[in-house]
């Protein structure tokens, strides 16, 4: 048992150590080789219900290992959180999400916003603020084409002092979106105070949400509270076409998942637009 855990010890400092050594390169100002860069965002389409429009996307990091072939950021971004690493990482993906939607912009596709996920130690992050400013600054992104999804236990940590964070990134015109929602707990009467435009509605409710009356009564929960509040709900991992008519049938706004579009490449998203 003891070997077992120093081994998986050992492996955790190893893809630790190879998340510093590769976000050294990405982050280093005289490399001027994109391809040396081992992590890469891939982009899931945001679709609206109703017209069927795609009006945004979800920015997900890839680590192309060296060794070890493609890592799910749900093998690292836990490691990347208590090392602190995600607090650079996350500015990277910010910054490459910023200029990659600036660029779709400049070349003439209609308008996107782009979310980016933003962990609970990059959201305590003192500077979150002032990084989200010069990622904008940088890339001459819109702040309206941005949003940052938040888990509601990132925001409980510390809710004050999240709800004035909150309120700064709302008074730079960037929108906010509570990810995963419904698997933490926020309070309702805390929910009421945030300044946020959308919920998301986690795939766990959504997986069995043709068969599974307790997810149906979730989703249409969550869809109802989110109405009330005045957000927009979209739902994630949407695989088949009973998912979207559930949900669509019960008004909510918004979905992302398998049955429009994987993640993918920034050169697909033209062609998934024209689709
Ligand atoms: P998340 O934010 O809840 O993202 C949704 C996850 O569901 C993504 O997994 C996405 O690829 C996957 N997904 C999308 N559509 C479907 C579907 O129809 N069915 C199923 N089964 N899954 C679907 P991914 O890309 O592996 O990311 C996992 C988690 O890692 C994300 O969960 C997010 O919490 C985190 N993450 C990813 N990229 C970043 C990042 O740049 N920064 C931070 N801080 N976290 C990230
Ligand atoms: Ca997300
Ligand atoms: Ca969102
Ligand atoms: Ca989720």
């Amino acid at each position: 048992y003891a070997s077992e855990m120093n081994a998986s010890i050992e492996e955790k400092l190893v893809l630790l150590e190879g998340l510093r050594g590769a976000l050294e390169a990405c982050v280093d100002p005289a490399c001027q080789d994109p391809a040396a860069c081992q992590f890469q965002l891939l982009y899931q389409p945001k679709v609206d219900l109703r017209s069927g429009r795609l009006f945004g996307v979800e920015a997900l990091i890839r680590w192309q290992h060296p060794e070890q072939g493609l890592i799910s950021p749900l093998r690292f971004i836990g490691l990347a959180e208590e090392s602190g690493l995600v607090v650079p990482l996350g500015d990277w993906v910010l910054r490459t999400a910023c200029a990659q939607a600036q660029a779709w912009h400049a070349a003439g596709l209609p308008p996107l916003t782009v979310s980016v996920n933003v962990s609970a130690r990059q959201f305590e992050d003192k500077r979150l603020v002032e990084r989200v400013a010069g990622a904008l600054r940088d890339s001459g992104l819109a702040p309206a084409a941005l949003e940052l999804e938040v888990t509601e236990s990132a925001i409980m940590r510390d809710l004050a002092r999240s709800v004035e964070t909150m309120r700064e990134l709302e008074a730079m015109g960037v929108s906010l979106s509570i990810d995963d929602f419904g698997t933490g707990y926020s309070s309702l009467s805390a929910l009421k105070s945030f300044p946020i435009s959308r919920l998301k509605i986690d795939k766990s409710f959504v997986r069995d949400l043709a068969h599974n009356p307790d997810d149906q009564a979730i989703a249409m929960a969550v869809i109802s509270l989110g109405h009330k509040l005045d957000l927009r709900v979209i739902a994630e991992g949407v695989e088949t076409e009973q998912q979207r008519d559930f949900l669509r049938a019960n008004d909510c706004d918004e979905m992302q998942g398998y049955l429009f579009s994987r993640p993918v490449p920034p050169g697909q998203i033209a062609a998934l637009l024209a689709r």
